[in-house]
């Protein structure tokens, strides 16, 4: 699903240069469920937003569902996005003025779904995520938690091949935070690929393996 080779990323600032991920080698089979740890600042989200096609790297390669990443157009990568990759933040990125439906269909707007199509289909994946009843609500009248359900129903809607969630308990609270994760945890045993950026113990004791991140290296994996 995901070979990482020598992968490297430097971002420059003003005259430096500073070296953020420094030659990563890893591999994520399809339908695991992993989780990426390491300490602030280790270069997670860097690495993350390289695995999502959010952003690019200098050298090494990365193969996606066995398909070279690499130099690819704006245009080729928002499409290559929308067919294998759903994302999960641990701010939301709901939109305040749409409502569940309208956030959960978003995705599908774009691909130009009809409104009557999305919503329906956006109604059945909060249902499956208990939050039929919230359907018409703004994220303002929720809780972390039930935003963040918003937002994985949201990611789910394009059937993705792989998630891709960068510190997604990161704004909740412990309770909530495993309610999450047993989301997450059922999404995998659906077939899809799930990758979980984190620096919590207790997140990451919940995914089937760990990868390390120090210092811009992946120290186990
Ligand atoms: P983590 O998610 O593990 O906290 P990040 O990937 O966000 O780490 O950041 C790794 C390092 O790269 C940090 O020192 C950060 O300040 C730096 N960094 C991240 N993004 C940028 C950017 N766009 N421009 C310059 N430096 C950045
Ligand atoms: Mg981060």
């Amino acid at each position: 699903m995901i070979r990482l080779s020598q992968i490297n990323k430097s971002y420059s600032i003003g005259q430096n240069k500073m070296h953020v991920l420094k030659g990563i080698e890893m591999h994520i089979a399809p339908g695991e469920l992993v989780s990426i740890m390491g300490s602030s600042g280790s270069g997670k989200s860097t690495l993350l937003n390289i695995l999502g096609l959010l952003d690019n790297y200098d050298s090494g390669e990365y193969h996606l569902n066995n398909l070279l990443i690499k130099n690819l157009s704006q245009t080729k990568a928002a499409q290559l996005r929308n067919k294998f990759i759903g994302f999960v933040f641990q701010s939301f990125n709901l939109l305040a003025f749409k409502n569940a439906v309208e956030n959960v269909a978003l995705p599908l707007y774009y691909q130009k779904v009809s409104r009557k199509e999305r919503n329906k289909l956006a109604c059945e994946y909060l249902d499956r995520i208990g939050l039929k009843e919230w359907a018409n609500h703004l994220p303002s009248e929720m809780s972390g938690g039930q935003k963040q359900r918003v937002a994985i129903a949201r990611a789910l809607i394009s059937q993705p091949k792989v998630i891709f969630a960068d510190e997604p308990t990161g704004a909740l609270d412990s309770t909530t935070s495993m309610e999450v994760m047993d989301i997450f945890k059922e999404v995998n045993k659906q077939g899809i690929t799930v990758v979980i950026v984190t620096h919590e113990d207790d997140i990451s004791k919940m995914t089937d393996r760990i990868i390390r991140l120090k210092d811009g290296l992946i120290i186990n994996q």
